[in-house]
């Protein structure tokens, strides 16, 4: 049973995001008013990798957390593996530990 981890995680919301781009995009609103941290369940731009990823971003691992990425990378992301869409995601240090 392969998982996703949490890759960039936003300490101001608790967000976990599996790539730059993601953390990136959630953080909206201009440096006038106030940057704020949107919430990726309700904005279509994002898609859930997992909804039970696993976040190692703490002293204490968290499992069943959702670890979220932009919905235009996953889509890039399988077209290049030809259809497996985790692949990309799916590098050995994201293995289970021993
Ligand atoms: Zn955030
Ligand atoms: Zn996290």
């Amino acid at each position: 049973m392969k998982r996703i981890t949490c890759r960039y995680h936003c300490p101001a919301c608790h967000g976990h995001f599996s790539s730059v781009n993601a953390f990136d995009a959630h953080r909206v609103g201009d440096h006038a008013t106030g940057r704020y941290c949107d919430e990726p369940a309700d904005d279509e731009r994002f898609t859930a990798l997992s909804e039970r990823g696993v976040c190692r971003m703490h002293s204490v691992e968290r499992v069943g957390v959702a670890v979220w990425t932009l919905a235009a990378d996953l889509q890039r992301a399988r077209q290049r593996s030809g259809g497996n869409l985790f692949a990309p995601f799916e590098a050995g240090k994201d293995r289970e530990a021993a």
